[in-house]
């Protein structure tokens, strides 16, 4: 098994998935023939343009959008700041507020503290439940007369859980309709959910909606952000007028026309893709809970409202970057979430939130991704996120399985 990273088997595709072959293809020319600057007006600028507006058209119809609708972005990261930090700058009101949940992405929460931090808005970070879902109610709740966005994530990064959007974007639009007000927007941070779930804007009723090319097995550096035409936002930088006057500086061609091939691919694939990986998932779980080794593993996030292909798993008093070296030595390419931060424990902050909802202890304000500080209630364990991709077939589950066995096996008898 030589396979992608000349990894035996790698399972951190919800880190980066290969580029897909068809995609570099049709990046190719805009990579090396044609180098030219879109906004040049020779017939290699024109064709440049061309490709550019193509591109936006192709995503512009899988998300049954408008084109000017469509801005590519330099990624996931870019796309979230944009969304908030355009929002907030785009208003005159003195104390806007956010809601969001203490699950979010860092290119959301970072901005949201960043926010607080200089004054410019007031945040409440929803906790989500046990399961790592949030509860619609808590975040119809959380909205005050002040709230100018919600910014909830479509699926979790770190354990795949998929978010009530629909039912978020219903209270949303009760609640302006009630109020007769056009906020708070609804934002998504589509991430990690491209390759699984249905993406028609309107149907999801959101206004601003966010992902990138490399989780989609497009090229890295490139993202998208769907922003509905009345939705009002400021640009965070400035120098030109590309991509509306949102995204300032001369054009990513070739990703770009690589973002929209590979999420037409996506699309294509999405239904058989989605099913195929739901069957190997539950198996790779299943296969975890009957070997249990002593009980010790427990998987991380609702067993079925999660991506088809994200596993992830703690095991009670080993670290997870150990288990990470020990499955890298086998061959095995995973991910753990451990903040590794000198003042802060082995632990993610999204598992940290799923705990502290199982201790009942008070939701951590203010700045619940942040592992320094006392944590409510301390744990040892580790998290390890096992992410499944186009490549991985059973073959792959079963002797990431052994390995796990051996592994644990060998730990074990150190302790
Ligand atoms: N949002 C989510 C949910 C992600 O998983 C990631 C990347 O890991 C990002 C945003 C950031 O994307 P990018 O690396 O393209 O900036």
């Amino acid at each position: 098994m030589d396979k992608d990273n000349n990894k035996a088997v790698y399972l951190d595709h919800a880190a980066s998935a290969p580029l897909e072959a068809n995609v570099l293809k049709a990046m190719k020319k805009f990579l090396t023939v044609n180098g030219a600057n879109p906004s040049a007006l020779h017939k290699e600028g024109m064709e440049a343009k061309m490709a550019v507006e193509k591109a936006r058209e192709s995503v512009m119809r899988i998300l049954g959008a408008q084109k000017e609708e469509i801005i590519f972005t330099s990624g996931g990261t870019e796309s979230n700041n944009l969304a908030i930090l355009g929002v907030i700058r785009s208003l005159t009101s003195k104390m806007p507020h956010i809601v969001t949940t203490n699950i979010e992405h860092p290119s959301v929460l970072e901005v949201c503290r960043h926010l607080e931090n200089i004054k410019k808005a007031q945040v409440t970070y929803v906790p989500v439940e046990e399961n790592g879902i949030v509860d619609p109610r808590k975040i119809k709740e959380a909205i005050k007369k002040n709230t100018v966005l919600v910014s909830v994530m479509y699926a979790n990064n770190e354990i795949g859980t998929i978010q009530p959007i629909m039912e978020i974007a219903k209270e949303i639009r009760h609640y302006r309709k009630i109020n007769n007000s056009k906020y708070p927007y609804f934002h998504t941070d589509a991430t990690q959910a491209m390759n699984y779930l249905p993406v028609k804007v309107d149907k999801l009723g959101i206004d601003l909606l966010s992902f990138n090319g490399s989780k989609i097995y497009g090229p890295k550096g490139i993202g998208v952000l769907y922003k509905k035409r009345n939705c009002k936002l400021e640009p965070i930088m400035w120098g030109g007028d590309q991509e509306f006057g949102l995204k300032p500086g001369t054009e990513n061609v070739a990703g770009i026309v690589g973002i929209s091939r590979t999420l037409e691919i996506t699309e294509e694939i999405k239904e058989k893709e989605s099913k195929r990986l739901t069957k190997l998932r539950d198996y790779f779980i299943k296969q975890l809970s009957r070997r249990s080794l002593d009980s010790k593993i427990k998987i991380n996030g609702d067993l079925e409202k999660r991506l088809p292909n994200n596993v992830n798993i703690s095991v009670k008093g080993i670290e997870s970057d150990l288990l990470v070296i020990e499955l890298d030595a086998r061959g095995i390419a995973v991910s753990s979430k451990s903040a590794c931060q000198s003042d802060g424990p082995d632990e993610s902050y999204v598992i940290a939130a799923l705990r502290s909802q199982t201790s009942g202890a008070a939701p951590r304000p203010a700045k619940p991704w942040r592992s320094g500080g006392s944590l409510t209630s301390p744990s040892e364990e580790g998290s390890v996120r096992f992410s499944l991709g186009r490549n991985t077939n059973k073959a792959d589950i079963d002797y990431t399985l052994k390995a796990l066995s051996s592994i644990l096996a060998k730990l074990k008898k150190w302790s």
